[in-house]
Protein backbone atom coordinates (compact mmCIF):
# COMPACT_ATOMS: atom_id res chain seq x y z
CA UNK A 1 0.00 0.00 0.00
CA UNK A 2 1.16 3.15 -0.92
CA UNK A 3 1.29 6.30 1.80
CA UNK A 4 -1.93 8.95 1.00
CA UNK A 5 -0.95 12.30 0.35
CA UNK A 6 -0.54 14.90 2.58
CA UNK A 7 2.04 12.50 5.02
CA UNK A 8 4.82 14.24 6.57
CA UNK A 9 8.25 12.53 7.99
CA UNK A 10 9.58 13.00 11.11
CA UNK A 11 12.59 11.64 11.49
CA UNK A 12 14.32 10.03 14.76
CA UNK A 13 17.61 8.71 15.50
CA UNK A 14 16.05 4.98 14.06
CA UNK A 15 12.50 5.48 12.97
CA UNK A 16 11.43 7.51 10.29
CA UNK A 17 7.62 8.51 11.27
CA UNK A 18 4.87 9.54 8.67
CA UNK A 19 2.17 11.29 9.76
CA UNK A 20 -0.70 13.08 8.96
CA UNK A 21 -1.56 13.47 12.94
CA UNK A 22 -0.09 17.21 14.56
CA UNK A 23 3.25 17.19 14.58
CA UNK A 24 3.09 17.03 18.70
CA UNK A 25 1.53 13.37 18.14
CA UNK A 26 4.31 12.31 15.78
CA UNK A 27 6.72 13.66 18.47
CA UNK A 28 5.38 11.71 21.02
CA UNK A 29 5.21 8.92 18.98
CA UNK A 30 8.99 9.11 17.63
CA UNK A 31 10.07 9.58 21.73
CA UNK A 32 8.31 6.80 22.99
CA UNK A 33 10.01 4.31 20.02
CA UNK A 34 13.03 5.70 20.82
CA UNK A 35 13.03 5.34 24.49
CA UNK A 36 11.73 1.94 24.02
CA UNK A 37 14.87 1.16 21.56
CA UNK A 38 17.14 2.44 24.13
CA UNK A 39 16.11 0.06 26.63
CA UNK A 40 15.50 -2.73 24.63
CA UNK A 41 18.85 -2.45 23.12
CA UNK A 42 20.34 -2.04 26.54
CA UNK A 43 18.22 -4.79 28.42
CA UNK A 44 19.88 -7.32 26.21
CA UNK A 45 23.36 -5.79 25.88
CA UNK A 46 23.46 -6.06 29.66
CA UNK A 47 21.85 -9.91 29.67
CA UNK A 48 25.08 -10.32 27.08
CA UNK A 49 23.39 -10.36 23.94
CA UNK A 50 24.70 -7.82 21.62
CA UNK A 51 21.82 -5.73 19.42
CA UNK A 52 22.76 -4.66 15.96
CA UNK A 53 21.53 -1.33 14.44
CA UNK A 54 18.25 -1.62 12.40
CA UNK A 55 19.76 -1.50 8.56
CA UNK A 56 17.35 0.91 7.68
CA UNK A 57 14.98 3.29 9.91
CA UNK A 58 12.51 1.88 11.88
CA UNK A 59 9.17 3.04 9.53
CA UNK A 60 5.98 3.76 11.18
CA UNK A 61 2.81 5.59 9.81
CA UNK A 62 -0.07 7.59 11.96
CA UNK A 63 -3.02 8.14 10.82
CA UNK A 64 -4.71 11.65 12.57
CA UNK A 65 -8.38 9.43 11.69
CA UNK A 66 -9.26 5.80 12.89
CA UNK A 67 -11.03 5.48 9.83
CA UNK A 68 -8.19 6.69 7.55
CA UNK A 69 -6.39 3.86 9.47
CA UNK A 70 -9.27 1.04 9.19
CA UNK A 71 -9.26 1.87 5.18
CA UNK A 72 -5.38 1.52 4.84
CA UNK A 73 -4.65 -1.43 7.22
CA UNK A 74 -7.96 -3.55 5.90
CA UNK A 75 -6.02 -4.92 3.02
CA UNK A 76 -3.19 -5.89 5.10
CA UNK A 77 -5.59 -7.37 8.17
CA UNK A 78 -8.58 -7.72 7.51
CA UNK A 79 -11.45 -7.22 9.63
CA UNK A 80 -9.16 -7.61 12.52
CA UNK A 81 -8.18 -4.48 11.20
CA UNK A 82 -11.36 -3.21 13.53
CA UNK A 83 -10.54 -4.53 16.95
CA UNK A 84 -6.52 -3.25 16.95
CA UNK A 85 -4.68 -0.07 17.37
CA UNK A 86 -1.81 -0.25 15.89
CA UNK A 87 0.13 -3.22 14.36
CA UNK A 88 3.91 -4.26 12.96
CA UNK A 89 3.42 -6.31 9.52
CA UNK A 90 6.52 -8.10 9.09
CA UNK A 91 6.35 -8.50 5.23
CA UNK A 92 6.46 -4.42 5.01
CA UNK A 93 8.04 -4.29 8.21
CA UNK A 94 6.28 -1.42 8.62
CA UNK A 95 4.41 -0.34 12.07
CA UNK A 96 0.78 1.34 11.21
CA UNK A 97 -1.41 2.97 13.96
CA UNK A 98 -3.33 6.16 14.62
CA UNK A 99 -3.53 9.27 17.06
CA UNK A 100 -4.84 7.42 20.65
CA UNK A 101 -6.12 10.76 21.59
CA UNK A 102 -8.63 11.30 19.06
CA UNK A 103 -10.32 8.35 20.93
CA UNK A 104 -10.13 9.73 24.26
CA UNK A 105 -10.54 13.24 23.71
CA UNK A 106 -13.09 13.55 22.33
CA UNK A 107 -14.61 15.48 24.79
CA UNK A 108 -12.10 18.17 24.41
CA UNK A 109 -12.33 21.14 21.84
CA UNK A 110 -8.84 21.69 21.32
CA UNK A 111 -7.63 18.90 19.00
CA UNK A 112 -4.68 19.54 17.45
CA UNK A 113 -1.37 21.09 19.31
CA UNK A 114 -1.10 19.10 22.69
CA UNK A 115 2.50 18.94 24.58
CA UNK A 116 4.34 15.78 24.94
CA UNK A 117 2.82 15.98 28.56
CA UNK A 118 -0.70 16.08 27.82
CA UNK A 119 -0.45 13.46 25.39
CA UNK A 120 1.19 11.23 27.95
CA UNK A 121 -2.05 12.35 30.43
CA UNK A 122 -4.46 11.47 28.18
CA UNK A 123 -2.96 8.20 27.32
CA UNK A 124 -1.91 7.10 31.34
CA UNK A 125 -5.63 7.30 31.66
CA UNK A 126 -6.95 3.10 32.90
CA UNK A 127 -8.69 3.19 29.45
CA UNK A 128 -6.28 4.06 27.54
CA UNK A 129 -3.44 1.96 28.77
CA UNK A 130 -4.19 -1.38 26.94
CA UNK A 131 -3.82 0.66 24.00
CA UNK A 132 -0.43 1.87 24.39
CA UNK A 133 0.74 -1.15 25.45
CA UNK A 134 -0.50 -2.40 22.66
CA UNK A 135 1.59 -0.15 20.69
CA UNK A 136 4.94 -1.41 22.96
CA UNK A 137 3.94 -4.53 22.05
CA UNK A 138 4.27 -4.17 18.47
CA UNK A 139 7.21 -1.83 18.65
CA UNK A 140 8.88 -4.44 20.53
CA UNK A 141 8.34 -7.04 17.40
CA UNK A 142 9.78 -4.71 14.78
CA UNK A 143 12.51 -4.13 17.13
CA UNK A 144 13.28 -7.23 17.26
CA UNK A 145 12.89 -8.45 13.97
CA UNK A 146 15.22 -5.91 12.88
CA UNK A 147 17.90 -5.62 15.34
CA UNK A 148 19.19 -8.96 15.63
CA UNK A 149 17.13 -10.62 18.29
CA UNK A 150 15.02 -12.83 15.64
CA UNK A 151 15.54 -12.75 12.07
CA UNK A 152 12.36 -11.52 9.57
CA UNK A 153 10.34 -14.54 7.89
CA UNK A 154 12.54 -17.44 10.30
CA UNK A 155 10.68 -19.95 11.81
CA UNK A 156 11.18 -18.46 15.59
CA UNK A 157 8.17 -19.86 17.08
CA UNK A 158 5.90 -17.83 18.39
CA UNK A 159 5.58 -18.74 22.08
CA UNK A 160 9.51 -16.72 22.23
CA UNK A 161 9.04 -13.90 19.85
CA UNK A 162 5.14 -13.19 21.64
CA UNK A 163 7.32 -13.84 24.91
CA UNK A 164 9.57 -10.72 23.91
CA UNK A 165 7.21 -8.68 22.77
CA UNK A 166 4.58 -9.26 26.18
CA UNK A 167 7.77 -8.91 28.54
CA UNK A 168 8.57 -5.44 27.39
CA UNK A 169 4.80 -3.93 26.24
CA UNK A 170 4.15 -2.54 30.32
CA UNK A 171 4.73 1.08 29.15
CA UNK A 172 6.21 3.96 31.20
CA UNK A 173 4.57 7.57 30.22
CA UNK A 174 6.04 8.84 33.29
CA UNK A 175 9.75 9.46 32.48
CA UNK A 176 11.03 11.40 29.83
CA UNK A 177 14.11 9.23 29.17
CA UNK A 178 14.10 5.86 31.07
CA UNK A 179 11.68 2.81 30.56
CA UNK A 180 11.45 1.37 34.43
CA UNK A 181 8.65 -0.76 33.24
CA UNK A 182 11.28 -3.65 32.03
CA UNK A 183 10.86 -6.99 33.42
CA UNK A 184 8.12 -5.83 35.66
CA UNK A 185 5.05 -8.06 36.81
CA UNK A 186 2.87 -7.59 33.45
CA UNK A 187 -0.47 -7.95 35.86
CA UNK A 188 -3.27 -8.60 33.38
CA UNK A 189 -0.85 -11.72 31.36
CA UNK A 190 -0.45 -12.85 35.23
CA UNK A 191 -3.67 -12.60 35.99
CA UNK A 192 -4.71 -14.54 32.85
CA UNK A 193 -2.48 -17.14 33.49
CA UNK A 194 -2.86 -17.74 37.07
CA UNK A 195 -7.02 -18.38 35.96
CA UNK A 196 -5.69 -20.16 32.80
CA UNK A 197 -3.77 -22.61 35.70
CA UNK A 198 -7.19 -24.00 37.51
CA UNK A 199 -7.53 -26.09 34.16
CA UNK A 200 -3.82 -26.09 32.91
CA UNK A 201 -3.48 -29.36 30.83
CA UNK A 202 -0.13 -31.18 31.81
CA UNK A 203 1.60 -31.12 28.27
CA UNK A 204 0.72 -27.14 28.44
CA UNK A 205 4.45 -26.13 28.14
CA UNK A 206 4.81 -28.66 25.12
CA UNK A 207 2.22 -27.16 23.14
CA UNK A 208 3.45 -24.14 23.94
CA UNK A 209 6.36 -24.11 22.05
CA UNK A 210 6.23 -27.63 19.89
CA UNK A 211 4.26 -25.71 17.01
CA UNK A 212 2.24 -22.14 16.84
CA UNK A 213 -1.20 -23.68 17.04
CA UNK A 214 -2.42 -21.81 20.77
CA UNK A 215 -1.68 -18.52 19.37
CA UNK A 216 -3.31 -19.16 15.97
CA UNK A 217 -6.83 -20.28 17.15
CA UNK A 218 -8.82 -17.59 18.84
CA UNK A 219 -9.98 -19.64 21.67
CA UNK A 220 -6.99 -20.44 23.05
CA UNK A 221 -4.46 -17.52 22.04
CA UNK A 222 -4.81 -15.56 25.34
CA UNK A 223 -3.71 -17.78 27.65
CA UNK A 224 -1.00 -18.94 25.28
CA UNK A 225 0.34 -14.96 25.11
CA UNK A 226 -0.56 -15.38 29.15
CA UNK A 227 1.75 -18.53 29.18
CA UNK A 228 4.57 -17.23 27.00
CA UNK A 229 4.84 -14.02 29.15
CA UNK A 230 5.27 -16.13 32.49
CA UNK A 231 7.35 -18.82 30.44
CA UNK A 232 9.58 -15.79 29.33
CA UNK A 233 9.50 -13.92 32.60
CA UNK A 234 10.79 -17.34 34.45
CA UNK A 235 13.43 -18.13 31.91
CA UNK A 236 14.75 -14.37 32.33
CA UNK A 237 15.04 -14.50 35.90
CA UNK A 238 15.96 -17.92 36.56
CA UNK A 239 17.99 -19.16 33.67
CA UNK A 240 19.34 -15.94 31.56
CA UNK A 241 22.50 -17.89 30.27
CA UNK A 242 19.84 -20.81 29.00
CA UNK A 243 17.48 -18.06 28.05
CA UNK A 244 20.28 -15.89 25.80
CA UNK A 245 21.88 -19.64 24.74
CA UNK A 246 18.35 -20.43 23.49
CA UNK A 247 17.64 -16.85 22.01
CA UNK A 248 21.50 -16.66 20.22
CA UNK A 249 20.23 -19.97 18.61
CA UNK A 250 17.03 -19.05 17.02
CA UNK A 251 18.94 -15.56 15.89
CA UNK A 252 20.54 -17.79 13.58
CA UNK A 253 18.04 -19.32 11.89
CA UNK A 254 17.54 -18.52 7.40
CA UNK A 255 14.56 -17.44 6.56
CA UNK A 256 11.95 -19.19 5.03
CA UNK A 257 13.11 -22.65 6.32
CA UNK A 258 10.69 -24.57 8.55
CA UNK A 259 11.55 -26.86 11.44
CA UNK A 260 8.66 -28.61 12.17
CA UNK A 261 7.40 -29.96 16.02
CA UNK A 262 9.87 -32.16 16.80
CA UNK A 263 12.77 -30.10 15.93
CA UNK A 264 11.35 -27.36 18.06
CA UNK A 265 11.00 -29.51 21.06
CA UNK A 266 14.48 -31.04 20.91
CA UNK A 267 16.67 -27.70 20.35
CA UNK A 268 14.23 -26.42 23.43
CA UNK A 269 15.50 -29.43 25.36
CA UNK A 270 18.97 -29.48 24.20
CA UNK A 271 19.29 -25.67 26.27
CA UNK A 272 16.42 -26.12 28.58
CA UNK A 273 16.64 -30.20 29.52
CA UNK A 274 13.83 -32.20 30.54
CA UNK A 275 10.51 -30.58 29.63
CA UNK A 276 8.62 -31.86 32.89
CA UNK A 277 11.83 -30.98 35.21
CA UNK A 278 11.41 -27.71 34.14
CA UNK A 279 8.08 -27.38 33.66
CA UNK A 280 7.58 -28.50 37.60
CA UNK A 281 10.35 -25.74 38.07
CA UNK A 282 8.30 -22.81 36.22
CA UNK A 283 5.23 -23.59 38.03
CA UNK A 284 6.76 -23.14 41.53
CA UNK A 285 8.08 -20.08 40.79
CA UNK A 286 5.13 -18.78 39.07
CA UNK A 287 2.47 -19.64 41.84
CA UNK A 288 5.06 -17.83 44.35
ZN1 LIG B 1 2.75 -9.90 19.21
Amino acid sequence: AELPDGFRVHQTANYLIFYDTSPGYAQWCGSLFERLYMAFTNFWRRKGFEIHQPEFPLAAIVFADRNAYLRHSRPELGDAAEAIVGYYAMLTNRMTMYDLTGVEALGLTEGRGRSAAQINLILSQPNSQYAVATIVHEATHQIAFNCGLHTRLSDCPLWFSEGVAVYFETPDLSSARGWRGIGAVNHPRLERFRRYLAARPADSLETLIRDDARFRDPARALDAYAEAWALTYFLIRQHPKKYIAYMSMLSQKKPLLQDGPNRRIDEFRTIFGDLRQLDAEFLRYISR
